[in-house]
């Protein structure tokens, strides 16, 4: 039985129909939970009363006047002295996106109304090897532009037509990351992950996979173009019966990150240099990335294996370097939210102190390098490092320093408590 009060705040009596329904979306309450009732048949779910909410919101805002979508335009060089505070190195990608989003939003705020010529959006295309910031500089953009932000992956929608997510999905997450207001979240940035996963002649896919990656890339083509797409509130699978959210997807700006293994070897190929022999994978990874992806091109994003056309709508193309031993200890250390700050901030909440001595940063730095995942292995290991102190630390007496060394990274060393007299 629907259990909901009616509007005028009695309770449910029982009289209402077993088979009730929300008068809006027509789901029964079995499948939305509580209605309120209101006079007559009419009952309405909590969805729909979210819905109606963001609505009315929305034409309270409009009502308002018009908007701060996002805070002043700042310069490229401004964004650039911003990323930096966050991302350590990858000055092209940082050169490249500062602009390109300088001018999107440029072209959002000022309008041009008049103009005969109409600015075009320009989304992005990174490509870079794992936990090289690829992520991080999106992310870190948004933050800073304060508009909307939210990451996908391009993978979960290689199975389209079989098990996996529309590509509206991707939209829906922008959606919540506005809080529902769809105004914003048409302004937001959207970040695709894995984009090089869904290129049809791409490696390790199996032929089913690489039909259905070509149908993805169309989906995702029809998106970066702009269009008005019909996001499900709910998420999952389009069904005849949900109510869509219509979305315009022309302002909304893509950044689409991707580590296309392998495209050294066809930028090699096409500057005609002769492939380094196997066995030097490690040496290879770093110094040849490094030296070849700076060079990548449109052409050999084609030959990758996306469709021209979708990248023909990612006309903007960055690459980002791998992190060597020393860039992994900057992204330890310099950044404003880095690992060793962090931890800082963690012993001094128990009014001790914590030191990492050069050689434990080096150390960790060694160790990520070693797992070829950029930084992403830092926190992993730097956590198992940290774990039994991080587990005595409440429990031992205050105004003690601590101090980690390159033994205790390799766990050589057993670090609990150093009194203050005797640490370094
Ligand atoms: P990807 O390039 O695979 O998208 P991410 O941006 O997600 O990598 O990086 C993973 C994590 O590693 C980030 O959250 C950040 O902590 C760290 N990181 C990676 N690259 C950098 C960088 N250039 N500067 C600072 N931190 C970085």
């Amino acid at each position: 039985m629907p259990s909901g009060k009616d509007l005028s705040g009695r309770k449910g009596t029982g009289t209402t129909k077993k088979n009730a329904f929300c008068s809006f979306c027509r789901k029964s309450y079995r499948d939305v939970g509580p209605l309120v009732e209101g006079p007559g048949d009419v009952y309405i779910c909590g969805e729909c009363i979210k819905l109606c909410e963001s609505i009315l919101e929305q034409e309270q805002r409009r009502r308002g006047g018009p908007k701060q979508l996002f805070g002043e335009i700042h310069t490229p060089r401004e964004i650039v002295e911003s990323l930096d505070q966050y991302v350590i190195g990858q000055y092209g990608a940082k050169k490249v996106l500062a602009v390109a989003v300088h001018n999107h939003y440029k072209r959002l705020a000022l309008g041009w109304e008049g103009s005969s010529i109409e600015i075009e959006k320009s989304n992005i295309l990174l490509v870079g090897p794992t936990g090289c910031g690829k992520t991080l500089l999106a992310r870190t953009l948004a933050r800073m532009l304060n508009v909307p932000f939210a990451i996908g992956d391009a993978t979960t929608l290689t199975e389209a037509g079989y098990v996996g997510e529309d590509v509206e999905n991707l939209l829906l997450k922008l959606l919540h990351a506005a809080d529902f207001d769809v105004e914003a979240a048409q302004r937001g940035v959207l970040y695709i992950d894995e984009i090089d996963k869904i290129g049809k002649t791409s490696q390790n896919v199996s032929i089913t996979r690489d039909v259905s990656g070509e149908g993805v890339q169309q989906a995702l083509l029809k998106m970066l173009e702009g269009t008005i797409a019909n996001v499900p509130p709910q998420g999952g699978r389009k069904h005849p019966e949900q109510q869509f959210i219509p979305m315009d997807t022309t302002n909304i700006l893509f950044i689409c990150g991707g580590t296309f293994v392998g495209i050294e070897d066809i930028i090699q190929k096409r500057l005609g240099r002769r492939t380094i022999g196997f066995g030097q994978e490690n040496h290879r990874v770093e110094a040849d990335l490094a030296e070849l992806l700076p060079q990548v091109t449109t052409d050999d994003i084609l030959e990758f294996g996306l469709i021209p056309e979708l990248v023909g709508r990612l006309p903007i193309l960055s690459s980002l370097a791998p992190l060597n031993e020393n860039g992994l200890i900057k992204v330890l250390t310099e950044p404003r939210n880095a690992l060793i700050k962090q931890y800082e901030c963690l012993f001094e909440m128990e009014n001790s102190e914590v030191r990492f001595t050069d050689d434990a940063l080096a150390a960790i730095a060694t160790r990520a390098h070693a797992r070829g995942t950029g930084a992403r292995g830092l926190r992993s290991i730097i956590e198992d490092v940290m774990l039994d102190i991080m587990y005595e630390l409440p429990d031992q007496e205050e105004g003690a320093v601590y101090t980690i060394n390159a033994a205790v990274v390799m766990g050589n060393e057993k670090l609990f408590k150093m009194p203050k007299s005797k640490s370094a």
